[in-house]
């Protein structure tokens, strides 16, 4: 990489409508920052992009000065790769409108759209479509790479519901993916993340979705409520999903709680809501009718950014004796108050949907696993990575094959390979060579193109 030359910065400035920032700028560092606190990078220059022909400025740019290149959308993926040292960044953060289209029930949101706009936007319409449960996580990337939501028992992963993207690929062009039109890419698009160009604009499939029934329920932490919890999940019909988060109070105090929300007729949900307080009396209830919009910004508080994190991720089968014992070592020996050990639960329609519909790997697989350090300070890096670590390498035993891109660290190109598993593996690998041959988008979770000779 060689030093870059203002006047070239300059010329490519003037083509763009958005704005360039480099390093000493108003803003900067603002633009810099990302969710996860242990993420400090510099790239050279940050391309507020403010439409698609910004974006493909942006890319010949890079590419001309062999810079490499990273793309924002909601800055929420721990593993930091919205930023890069040195670098472009594809900043797609003014990029944020939302149109729906009730009648035909779809919407469109832009590359930078958050979960908060896209949910208010559709909720308008009493509409929704699957989508992540705090509010300033992208649109994109979530979906991008899959896409776990409340609604995932009725309507499948967020990725299930993209029936459309517009994308610019590393040489510039401007590509359509549909089930009519590039149909393969739409499928690689349904989970193999940003590898193939930036998606300008993502079109989804929504369903009528007036409320829920949600909220969390803190429960007395022990290793019986975790053999409870499992045999309430095989319970819940599609309408209601119900993840366990093993937390501590900011006084220490260890806590099960399920993040629980049932969608369909309020007088439906109580009997399920009985069967999940019948054996373990809630210490906190904070279940109630809720609209859906308000609903998905139920955990935003408890998910600030600017914390310190490392996950460790992998597909789970159901919670066995020696699952439980094992989860409940880990989480008791977690150095930090504020780390979780979570479960989504995977259930319903996202395990029904025709093979091939998505590039992901959950199988049969009961639950997502996500040992979740989080801390402050990195004096304390090394002790709480090594507990998510050795935390991860125990549960091992009682993983499926799969793992959710979405919650990958940074990770070798083995992980991510066997996290989509060698059939679909090889299909993202062929998509690669065909829309990314030179691995321009490489800072994500990585389809190496194939190498030839
Ligand atoms: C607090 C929190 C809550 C979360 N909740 C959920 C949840 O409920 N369900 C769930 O499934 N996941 C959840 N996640 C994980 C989330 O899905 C991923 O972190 C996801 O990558 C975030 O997308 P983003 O656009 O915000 O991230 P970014 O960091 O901006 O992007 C992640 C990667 O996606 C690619 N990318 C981003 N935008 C584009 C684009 N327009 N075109 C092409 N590539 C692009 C790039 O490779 C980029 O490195 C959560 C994460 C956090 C931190």
């Amino acid at each position: 990489m060689s030093a870059l030359d203002p006047r070239e910065i300059q010329l490519m400035a003037r083509e763009l409508r958005g704005s360039v920032l480099r390093p000493g700028d108003a803003g900067y560092d603002e633009a810099r920052r990302v969710f996860n606190g242990m993420i400090d990078r510099r790239p050279a220059l940050i391309v507020r992009c403010e439409n698609e022909a910004d974006v493909a400025t942006a890319i010949a740019f890079a590419r001309e000065q062999r810079l490499p290149a990273a793309v924002r959308g909601g800055g929420h993926n721990v593993a930091g790769n919205a930023m890069c040292d040195g670098g472009l960044v594809i900043d797609l953060s003014l990029l944020r409108r939302v149109d729906v289209d009730a009648e035909n029930r779809r919407a469109r949101a832009q590359g930078g759209a958050t979960w908060g706009e896209f949910d208010v936007a559709t909720q308008a319409h009493a509409l929704a479509t699957p989508g992540g449960i705090v509010s300033s996580t992208g649109v994109a990337g979530l979906t991008l790479g899959g896409g776990i939501g409340v609604l995932r028992g009725l309507y499948g992963l967020t990725c299930d519901n993209l029936l459309r993207a517009e994308l610019i690929t590393a040489a510039g062009d401007r590509v359509e993916a549909s089930s009519e039109s590039n149909p393969e890419l739409l499928w690689g698009l349904r989970g193999g993340g940003g590898n193939f160009g930036v998606v300008t604009t993502f079109e989804f499939a929504l369903h009528p979705v007036a409320g829920v029934v949600s909220g969390p329920i803190d429960f007395q932490y022990s290793r019986d409520f975790l053999a409870f919890y499992d045999e309430f999940a095989d319970t819940i019909p599609d309408e209601a999903s119900c993840d366990l988060i093993l937390r501590r109070t900011p006084e220490g105090e260890p806590l099960a709680t399920v993040l629980a929300s049932f969608c369909g007729p309020v007088e439906a949900a109580a009997p399920i809501y009985e069967r999940l307080r019948s054996r373990f009396q809630p210490i906190r209830d904070g279940v109630a009718p809720r609209t859906y919009a308000d609903s998905q910004r139920l955990y935003d508080q408890i998910s600030p950014w600017g914390l310190r994190n490392y996950w460790k991720t992998n597909a789970l089968g159901p919670l066995v004796a020696g699952a439980i014992t094992a989860a409940a070592e880990v989480f008791e020996a977690a150095p930090s108050p504020l780390s979780q050990l979570q479960l989504e639960h995977l259930h319903g329609a996202m395990h029904r949907t025709p093979a091939g519909t998505n590039a992901l790997r959950f199988g049969g697989a009961k639950f997502d696993l996500l040992v979740n350090a989080k801390w402050t300070g990195p004096a304390l890096d090394q002790e709480n990575i090594r507990w998510a670590r050795d935390g991860y390498a125990s549960l091992v035993p009682f993983t499926r094959a799969g793992a959710y891109p979405n919650y990958l660290f940074q990770e070798s190109g083995e992980r991510v390979r066997e996290a989509y598993g060698e059939q679909a593996y090889a299909r993202l690998v062929a998509l690669k060579g065909r829309y990314d041959p030179t691995n321009f988008f490489r800072l994500n979770q990585n389809i190496q193109p194939a190498i030839r000779v």
